[in-house]
This record gives C-alpha cells, sequence and structure tokens, in this order.
C-alpha cells in the first residue's frame, strides 16, 4: 500500500475534491484528478446499450456541477471534461445535451441526495428477460394499456403506464464454456529436464534448493524428480528441510515461491502454524537453516475438487508412514502434515513435558491398572 502526502497552504486535495482558500477567507470547492490520471471513459464505440453510453456524459456533468463552487471554475472544467469525451469518441449532440441539463440543474438539489422514488402504490412492474423484442412488447403493452384502464375495477390498482424493467439477457458467455483441451506435447530446449531449479529472478530463490533428486533424512532412500520444477510453478509438491534434519512436506495449487512467502511471513509474524513455531521455537526465529525444495507436480482436475491432487498426497503419505524412523503427524495449526524424525519427535516431547509450570509428574503410573484390567479381560 501507497501513502502519498501533499502540503500546501491555501488547498488540500481531498478524494475528488480540491478544497482552496481566499484571501478573504472564502472557501471554494472543485474537481481533484490526479496529475496521474488518465482518460478512461468508456469509448463510445464499445458494444454497451445507448442509454448507458448516454448516461456517462449526464453523470459526470452533474458531478462537476456539484462539485464546482464557482461558475467559472464549472465552465473551466466542463470544457476539459468535454475534450476528454471526445477523445473517446463521444458524439457533440450527446455531450451538449448533458452539458445542458448540468446547467439547468441546482447546485444546492444536487448536494442533498434524492431519496429514492418509492414505487407508488398500485404501479406495476413488469420483470422479464432483455431480448430483441422486448421494445416490441413494451410498445404493444403502452398500445393497450388503456383497454385496461377502461375497467372501473381494475383502474383502481394499476398506474398510467406499467414500468418495464430488464434482467440481464444471456450472453454469449453465459453460452460458451471453457475448453478443456491443453496441448500435452509442446517441445521447447527444457524438454527432458528434469528436477528442482531456481528460476533466478525471485527473492526466494536463496531459500530453494536445487537438485534432479531428493533424499530424506530421515529415511534412507533417493527419489527422482519426474518433472521440471521451479520456484514458479504452480500445483506443486514441497519439502521443507530445516537444519536440525525436521522435514514438512505441504502442497500449494499456486506459485512455489507464493507459499514460501506466505510461510517466511508466518515465521516473521510469529503464527501458529506449525513450521512457523518449529523455526521460532527451537531456532529463535533463524530463517538460515531452512531449505525449500519442490518435489513432484500435481495436475490440477479439470473440473471442481482436488481429489486427484489429495490422492497422491495420500498416496506419498503412505509410502513414507512404512517407514518406522519417523513420525507423521497433523499439524499443531493449519491443517499442514508434519514428517519428524522419531528420535527428534521424542526428544521434542520431553523437552515439552519437562516444564514443570504445566505438567506435574504423578508419583505413581495411573495406566498400569487400566492396563492389567484390559488384559484380564481378553
Ligand atoms: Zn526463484
Ligand atoms: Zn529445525
Amino acid at each position: 500500500m501507497h501513502f502519498t502526502s501533499d502540503f500546501n497552504r491555501d488547498s488540500l486535495p481531498f478524494l475528488d475534491v480540491e478544497l482552496s482558500r481566499w484571501t478573504d477567507g472564502s472557501l471554494e470547492t472543485k474537481i481533484y484528478r490526479k496529475p496521474t490520471a488518465t482518460n478512461s471513459f468508456l469509448n463510445w464505440s464499445s458494444h454497451h446499450p445507448i442509454p448507458l453510453k448516454k448516461g456517462i456524459p449526464v453523470g459526470q456533468y452533474l458531478r462537476i456541477r456539484r462539485n464546482c463552487t464557482d461558475e467559472r471554475t464549472f465552465r473551466i472544467q466542463a470544457r476539459d471534461l468535454r475534450q476528454r469525451f471526445r477523445e473517446k469518441g463521444y458524439p457533440d449532440a450527446v455531450l451538449r445535451r448533458a452539458f445542458k441539463r448540468a446547467c439547468e440543474s441546482n447546485r444546492t438539489d444536487l448536494l442533498h441526495p434524492n431519496d429514492k422514488k418509492d414505487l407508488k402504490s398500485g404501479e406495476i412492474r413488469l420483470v422479464g428477460n432483455f431480448d430483441v423484442a422486448a421494445r416490441e412488447v413494451r410498445d404493444i403493452l403502452a398500445k393497450h394499456w388503456d383497454i385496461l384502464r377502461m375497467d372501473s375495477d381494475i383502474n383502481k390498482v394499476i398506474s398510467e403506464i406499467p414500468q418495464i424493467t430488464y434482467r440481464r439477457g444471456r450472453n454469449i458467455k453465459d453460452q460458451i464454456v471453457r475448453s478443456h483441451f491443453t496441448e500435452s506435447n509442446t517441445s521447447n530446449w527444457l524438454q527432458g529436464l528434469k528436477g528442482f531449479f531456481r528460476c533466478g529472478r525471485c527473492i526466494f530463490c536463496r531459500y530453494m534448493s536445487q537438485g534432479r533428486q531428493f533424499k530424506s533424512s530421515s529415511w534412507d532412500k533417493t527419489y527422482q524428480i519426474k518433472q521440471f520444477i521451479n520456484c514458479q510453478s504452480k500445483g506443486v509438491i514441497y519439502k521443507v528441510t530445516c537444519s536440525c534434519q525436521m522435514e514438512y512436506v505441504g502442497m500449494t495449487t499456486h506459485e512455489l515461491r507464493k507459499r514460501v512467502g506466505e510461510h517466511l511471513g508466518a515465521i516473521r509474524h510469529k503464527r501458529m502454524t506449525s513450521l512457523a513455531q518449529h523455526i521460532n521455537n527451537i531456532h529463535g526465529g533463524d530463517l538460515s537453516g531452512l531449505q525449500f525444495m519442490g518435489i513432484d507436480l500435481i495436475c490440477p482436475p479439470k473440473r471442481g475438487g482436488l481429489s486427484q491432487t489429495l490422492r497422491k498426497k495420500k498416496e506419498a503419505l503412505k509410502k513414507l508412514s512404512n517407514n518406522n524412523d519417523i513420525v507423521i503427524r497433523s499439524a499443531d495449526k493449519g491443517g499442514g502434515i508434519v514428517i519428524q524424525n522419531k528420535d527428534d519427535y521424542i526428544k521434542e516431547a520431553h523437552r515439552i513435558l519437562k516444564d514443570k509450570s504445566y505438567y506435574e509428574p504423578l508419583p505413581y503410573n495411573p495406566l498400569a491398572e487400566d492396563i492389567n484390567e484390559l488384559r484380564t479381560q481378553s
């Protein structure tokens, strides 16, 4: 987020209004436009309904009418406005009509938001989808409305003319669907290059450890990386290794570097995620031992859900859980999964239990009786 400040003894921009002070102490207001503002009006050639396009100059002229205290300033700003509309192809007739309407409006009236006109009692509103035939329907209604009004009973409950309100009709976007066709055999010079690499262009590269294969410190097996993965890859299963051999496996559907940024942010702000807690509690917030590595890509499912992804993650975990030297548990917070060396896990448990302010040693093992009971029962 950027903040800008502006100092001036006699004028002050606030939102879209510039307040100025005159020597006699009176205040003047006018429209404020940033010096960097661009002409962003809708182009007249755009395929929007014509009434909508005609409405834009009306709204803009009324806005400067409302915000300019001085008549002369209003005229100057109106000239500037006309120039900007002309650049976007608005016909002069449309601009003249809008300008005339602003001139005829009373500024004091414009300063008070006009209350929304409530439906008059008995006013009938016809709601339908907008269609090419909508105008004909309106004309037919208008032509024959008098027949309804001739009936003395109906006339009491209907208004003079029917109000027609349109819902948006089906447009091209509603009628087409996204193509699920993907070109699978795109060839480039990177084809055949497999492994995890730094992109060389992001601030997180220094936390990435490159390689064509990865070996877990917890179990003695090396896996080949089957795809090309870098910081900018999307949909990545990644591994975080700490200087203390702790390993964490995570998954992101977004770019890996974005997720790495989130992890580092969580550590910096001492959030309660498992990785942040580990780094903050055990390493005093020192990030230098952290190494991220993408180990597999997940193909986002074509339509909805992450079933495919989750299946892949489960398979990976199953492979890991056969190993007796590691402990897999769900993270304390955040729904991640932590994989830890068993010895470290036990060490960490003892460290926590040693804190006498939270845990108190019992004089005997209360479970012994229960275990005995269970044994005699079975
Ligand atoms: Zn990078
Ligand atoms: Zn660690």
